[in-house]
């Protein structure tokens, strides 16, 4: 085992948990054990909740330029630690080093936003009446929870750690017990940055932790990011509790296709949206929308995944079980009448036949009813599903019950603009395969892909993690009251 029993953080301490029943992390790249990960209590999550509480006073009480002071330090030491935060992400997750890199990077992006942040939140002032002043001011909510899944082990907690710190909540992050060692050295570098003990917290385990965490009655928001399944819990759960929570879910994200596209840019930049990070991102494409006849793009697509290689620029994906769900699907679509053009069944790569991987996947002539139509794959496969006309293709699009990202491929302003209008999706692209919006932007789907008010990340999480305070004062010497004063 190459590093030792992963352990909770709190007090700003590690601690070793008091479970029995611990969990195997094995690296997707060759299915070595790297690590084991205890499945904690609740009573342990109560101590971790107890350490984030004693600290909330003094940083909820810090100014938010002292605050943000932790953060540029913190940006520097990702930045100082690329190589190893790297190696880290690769290893636990199974991603190629560039993928894994550009991880790293968008975490320094997403600290960099959080830096801003005082900027953002200087509140607003209003003389609203002779001599009476109205006034806003963001006030951090307390103890707040982050709950994320193992497709990006460092960046998703980057979504929401540091814009929720530095506004002056603290927290209690719930890493995946897939991938638990990147949180692991997300705490050492908060360490090293300066961050007073108790304001980030890890509790390591499973569903239940998080059903302790959406009831326990010290946590005010809980954040989840993970599959429709459980976010739907995870946001009934912590709502019924009373608490505020924003609930990411899974994804089938469609790429509209038109003749009029450009065929090489889009044959590269779908194969780029389905393969990435072997198609576990909840921004991958996984249903394209061919309006009309677009097969020279079609051709040009399976050209481009065959150029894509396990072990090379493919990386792993998370585990056994998830190599087999994917490869099942794509034989069951086989068995219902699709095309397979390009297979990645079976996919092996030498020296590492411990490995989890699946070669890139293009199925042709799918239907709308298939299985590989209509839900959540991920891994790295894309369903054509042929469609006459851009109508048709919206009706498919509308009806699928997620709603993160929708793409169209057009050189046609109008088309572009009608598929803006009308996809049923919180992130669109033109011409752009994976149409992330990047800081100061938020990130958030619809439909049953998000689930709460707010996005999780940019502008809109302000709301999220902070409440309001409105004040009205009057320093008008005159005695005299009116109905506003
Ligand atoms: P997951 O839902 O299995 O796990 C997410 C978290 O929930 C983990 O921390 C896990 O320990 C916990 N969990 C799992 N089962 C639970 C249960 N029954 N009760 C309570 N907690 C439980 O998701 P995953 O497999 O880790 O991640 C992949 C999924 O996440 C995909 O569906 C993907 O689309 C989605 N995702 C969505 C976004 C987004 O922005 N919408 C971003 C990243 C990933």
């Amino acid at each position: 085992m190459k590093y030792g029993r992963v352990k909770n953080y709190y007090n700003g301490e590690f601690v070793d948990s008091s479970s029995a029943n611990d969990l195997d992390v094995i690296s997707p790249i060759d299915g070595n054990l790297l690590s084991v990960v205890p499945m904690s209590s609740a009573e342990e999550l109560d101590s971790a909740v107890k350490s984030a509480k004693n600290a909330s006073a003094a940083w909820a009480g810090a100014p938010i330029k002292e605050r943000v002071q932790v953060f540029f330090r913190y940006r520097y030491l990702l930045e100082r630690n690329l190589d190893e935060l790297t190696a880290l992400v690769s290893e636990e997750n199974g991603k190629t080093w560039d993928e894994a890199k550009a991880e790293v990077e968008k975490s320094i992006e997403l600290t960099e936003f959080a830096c801003s942040m005082p900027q953002l939140v200087s509140g607003e002032i209003l003389e609203v009446s002779k001599g009476v002043e109205c006034r806003t001011e963001h006030f951090p909510l307390g103890v707040v929870a982050s709950i994320v899944p193992f497709n990006f082990p460092l960046m998703v907690p980057n979504w929401t750690m540091p814009n929720a710190l530095v506004l002056g909540n603290t927290m209690i992050m719930k890493p995946s017990e897939l991938v638990p060692l990147s949180c692991q050295r997300m705490a050492e570098l908060l360490k090293e940055a300066g961050l007073p003990d108790g304001v980030f917290n890890i509790i390591n385990g499973g569903r239940e932790i998080v059903e302790a965490i959406c009831d326990h009655p010290d946590i005010e928001a809980v954040s989840f990011v993970g599959s429709t399944h459980v976010a739907k819990l995870v946001y009934q759960r912590s709502t019924n509790a009373l608490k505020r929570c924003v609930a990411l879910g899974g994804a089938k994200n469609h790429l509209f296709v038109l003749p009029d596209a450009n065929p090489t840019m889009t044959a590269t930049n779908v194969t780029a949206s389905m393969t990435g990070c072997a198609g576990q991102r909840c921004m991958a494409a996984s249903a394209m929308l061919a309006v009309g006849d677009v097969d020279p793009i079609i051709d040009q697509i399976c050209d481009e995944a065959r150029k894509v290689v396990p072990g090379k620029n493919l990386g792993a994906v998370i585990s056994r079980a998830a190599k087999e769900r994917i490869e099942g699907y794509i034989t069951e679509a086989e068995k219902s009448g699709a095309k397979v053009l390009v297979d990645g069944r079976g996919a092996t790569v030498d020296g590492k036949e411990g490995g989890t991987y699946v070669g890139p996947t293009v199925i042709d002539h799918v239907t709308p009813e298939m299985s590989v139509a209509t839900e959540e794959i991920f891994g790295p496969v894309i369903s054509i599903i042929r469609t006459g006309t851009l109508d048709e293709a919206l009706k498919i699009e509308n009806a699928n019950p997620y709603g993160n990202a929708a793409s169209v491929f057009t050189q046609s302003g109008g088309a572009a603009r009608y598929v803006m209008e009308h996809a049923s999706a919180g992130m669109i692209g033109v011409n752009i395969g994976v149409p992330v919006p990047r800081e100061p932007f938020s990130f958030g789907g619809w439909n049953d892909s998000r689930f709460g008010a707010n996005d999780i990340t940019g502008k809109s999480s302000i709301e999220f993690w902070t409440k309001l305070k409105k004040t009205t004062t009057k320093w008008n010497p005159e005695a005299g009251v009116n109905w506003m004063s």
